[in-house]
């Protein structure tokens, strides 16, 4: 039980972005039920009459639903998502226990049953959490019975309003462990499909993702674009083996990701010993001195036989002209060719005669 509590434990902590926009999503749809259920009720408090004195109430919770609905579509609030989530079930809450001991004392509660199975089923939390204010709620309204509707009544709901809260925890648990563990599922999915096996750095797919996010205008697209490429790689396989290579390969993907470049910056393999850099918030001369810099780390890598070097290009994307993340790689790409040329372990700027 305890490895099973820690396991998701675990999976929330390795999926709180799914379980966030989970929450986000399903925060509007529990106000829409609260507006409906309370529409519902005002509908029939005029077949059946005994409801009549609850219209009032029923009033209400439709108007703080309809509020919570609103606030749950305020960009700013939606981080708060849980807390809402909370307070429309309490909301529902007080509706049905109003009906239970104020509108019916003379029949045994039947809507709080819905709201106690339902509440540990529907949205993500910690399951301690989730548990411990399902019992609050079963208490509160089991006490709530016992003074309102007296012994005999107030013992059948408190049998009844049980066996509601054990069926949702019970199913609130697994649906809870289902749910999670399918986070975990796509999360991984994405990992593997966004993400180069050997050197952990995104892979093609995933710069060409980036791009399309960029030249839809949903990101900031990059001041600065390099290209690396490893100089006498083919040599170096030949004489050390495809497995020194790909420990270099590896360790170069390493020196990127883990080096602080003073920028915000994203690397990807372009395919075999080339890579791809994005660079944010760079001016042009910080975009030479940056490269140096790599061009530098890569010298100093250590590895088991010889060390590697790199020949870089690099271009800086203030030709608001071009829109094609592409063609910024392939002037990078020109630049890194004009480096090999230069006699390599060098860097080289985009220049226009390069076309
Ligand atoms: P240059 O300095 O002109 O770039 O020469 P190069 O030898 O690096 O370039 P070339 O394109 O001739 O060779 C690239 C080599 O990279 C050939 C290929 O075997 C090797 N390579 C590509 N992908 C991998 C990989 O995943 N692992 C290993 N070990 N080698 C790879
Ligand atoms: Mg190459
Ligand atoms: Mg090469």
């Amino acid at each position: 039980m305890k490895l099973k509590k820690n396991k998701i434990q675990h999976l929330i902590e390795e999926n709180q972005e799914a379980i966030k926009k989970y929450n986000v999503n399903f925060c509007p749809k529990l106000a829409t039920i609260g507006i409906i259920i309370s529409m519902i009720a005002m509908c029939g408090s005029f077949i059946y009459l005994d409801l009549k004195e609850a219209r009032l109430m029923y009033g209400l919770i439709g108007v703080i639903c309809v509020v919570l609905l609103c606030l749950s579509k305020v960009e700013k609030l939606r981080r708060y998502a849980v807390i809402w989530i909370y307070v429309e079930f309490f909301v529902l809450y007080l509706l049905v226990l109003y009906l239970s001991v104020i509108v019916s004392p003379d029949k045994s509660a039947a809507s709080i049953l819905v709201v106690l199975t339902i509440f540990p089923i529907t949205f993500i939390d910690k399951p301690g959490r989730l548990i411990a204010v399902d019992v609050f709620m079963y208490l509160m309204h089991t006490i709530a019975s016992f003074i309102c509707k007296g012994t005999s009544l107030g013992t059948l709901d408190m049998i009844n309003c049980l066996i509601a809260v054990v069926v949702g925890c019970f199913c609130g648990f697994y649906v809870l462990e289902t749910k999670l563990q399918n986070f975990n599922l796509s999360r991984l999915l994405a990992y593997e499909k966004e993400t180069d096996i050997l050197t952990t750095l995104g892979n093609r797919r995933k710069l060409v993702q980036t791009i399309f996010v960029i030249e839809k205008g949903e990101m900031e697209g990059p001041d600065g674009v390099m290209l690396f490429d490893i100089d006498r790689f083919k040599q170096y396989n030949d004489r050390f083996g495809h497995q020194a290579g790909d420990m270099c390969l590896r360790a170069f993907g390493k020196m990127l990701k883990e080096t602080d470049w003073g920028a915000k910056a994203t690397f990807y393999r372009y395919g075999g010993e080339e890579f791809v850099g994005f660079l944010w918030g760079v001016q042009e001369e910080e975009l030479g001195v940056i490269a140096e810099k790599i061009r530098k780390r890569t010298e100093e890598i250590v590895l088991e036989h010889e060390n590697i070097t790199t020949s870089i290009g690099y271009v800086f994307c203030k030709d608001a002209s071009v829109i094609s993340y592409e063609k910024w790689i392939g002037r990078a790409d020109k630049a890194a060719y004009a480096a090999k040329k230069n006699g390599r372990n060098c860097t080289v700027a985009y220049e226009k005669y390069m076309n």
